[in-house]
């Protein structure tokens, strides 16, 4: 069970032993605030857990997928307590790197890799690339050539089940973009096989994001154990299995299967798996969680502007909008919203809307509030692909980020100013 870092003291809302108003008088709004003992709470779950389950030819590496939040300080806290990172750009790499990060933990993930970035990743000699189609390895293939290195590789399977989850974020269907085919992937590491500069090391899947109930991981995680058999079979070798993240949280009223509950049951059929198949190899269990470990270790604070009606419907509009948190808009998401301070005023039903010139930019509907203009509005559970996601349309710098520790706040991330939006435009002579 997750602890809520977000909760009332005396009617105020805190981040840990912060009250967010005094932090939005220090810092603006819209703010992003993290707490640092959930996202601690979070990764220590997935880390104690497999701690647990490891043995001398069990090993388990935990790789946080850094798209869901990539501030350097995050990314540095998690490091030192031990995470490796799942990336899917070579910025993302770039970060990693700044905050400490150990390359040697590092795998790369996604459909479209550069070679700029296949060579830069070369370069850092990171633990595996993800690899997501024959012509994707070609190109690594030759790169690495050109560089006299080997690239280790693994490659994304397509197993095709239903995460049953939302299309947007649903990855492990056949008609997904993502992934090698299942009927392909035994001639495609054939194929893998064959190459100099390739070393063959591992297999990975991520069928989704926001799964709340773990059958269809452990549906995957069968198939994949599979065709790890069918390679055996052919003399393809693989060292690491590496499941993917996407791990539900609660957003709303959501129970989400636990992590130490999960975990247990993939290392269990792993451990059954290995004890029959290959009990004296050494084998590296991965996982790439993401939302499970950020979604609700951070919050994003806004500041009611208006209160209006139009046509009999309620708008409240906020300073923050779908730049600052894409999810209701592009996903439909729902986030809880509270009001920093309680307030002893008639509530209404509003549909809670930025300043965005889109009728799209809305941040949550038809939510009951007592609120009055000059408020302050808490977006909960925003931590994940909300920040990492957030654009500068409008000419809006996106907001601060400050991580808090207790009774400490620590600023990691300063508002953008307008002059750092353009700064990198040009007049023409
Ligand atoms: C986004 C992503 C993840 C993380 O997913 P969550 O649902 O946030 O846990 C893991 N692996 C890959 C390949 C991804 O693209």
């Amino acid at each position: 069970m997750t602890e809520n870092y977000f909760a009332y003291k005396d009617d105020i809302l805190m981040a840990e032993d912060v009250a967010l108003d005094a932090l939005a008088e220090q810092f603006g709004t819209p703010l992003y605030v993290y707490s640092k003992a959930a996202f601690t709470d979070h990764l220590g779950q997935y880390i104690k857990t497999c701690k647990q389950y490891e043995t001398a030819n069990l090993r388990p590496l935990v790789c946080y997928s850094v798209k869901s939040n990539s501030n350097i300080a995050i990314l540095n806290l998690l490091a030192k307590q031990g995470a490796g990172f799942d990336i899917v750009s070579g910025g993302e790499l770039a970060r990693v790197a700044a905050a400490g990060g150990d390359p040697h933990k590092v795998i790369y993930s996604g459909v479209g890799k550069t070679p700029a970035e296949i060579r830069l990743s070369l370069e850092h000699d990171i633990l595996c690339f993800n690899v997501e189609s024959l012509s994707e390895l070609r190109r690594i293939n030759q790169i690495a050539g050109k560089m006299g290195r080997k690239a280790r590789i693994s490659f994304r399977v397509n197993p095709d089940v239903d995460a049953k989850t939302h299309p947007y974020i649903s990855t492990g269907l056949k008609k997904n973009k993502f992934g090698i085919p299942f009927e392909e992937v035994l001639p495609t590491y054939s194929v893998a096989a064959s190459l100099e500069h390739i070393e063959v090391v591992g297999i990975d899947c991520h069928i989704g994001s926001q799964l709340l109930d773990d059958a269809p991981l452990l549906e995957a995680l069968d198939k994949i154990l599979n065709l790890v058999n069918q390679l055996e079979e052919k003399g393809i070798r693989l060292s690491h299995i590496d499941i993917g993240g996407g791990i539900g949280i609660r957003y709303e009223d959501e129970q989400p299967v636990a992590i130490p509950d999960y975990l247990s049951r993939v290392f269990a059929k792993i451990g059954e798996w290995q004890a029959s198949h290959c009990p004296d190899r050494q084998m590296t269990v991965m996982f790439e969680p993401g939302r499970s470990i950020s979604g609700n270790a951070g919050i994003l604070l806004g500041r009611l502007q208006y209160l209006k009606t139009n046509s009999g419907k309620h708008f409240a509009v906020v300073d923050a909008g779908m730049n600052d948190l894409m999810r209701p808009s592009l996903y439909e998401a729902y986030h809880g919203v509270k009001p920093v301070i309680k307030r002893n005023v008639p509530a209404q039903a509003y549909e809670i809307v930025g300043p965005i010139c889109e009728s799209g930019d809305w941040l949550a509907r038809d939510r009951e509030l007592a609120v009055e203009e000059g408020d302050l509005l808490a977006f909960m559970s925003a931590g994940a692909y909300g920040m990492s996601m957030a654009s500068n349309y409008n000419t809006r710098g996106r907001p601060a980020e400050v991580l808090v520790d207790g009774q400490e706040v620590h600023l990691i991330r300063r508002r953008e100013t307008p002059e750092d939006i353009f700064a990198l435009e040009t007049l023409v002579p």
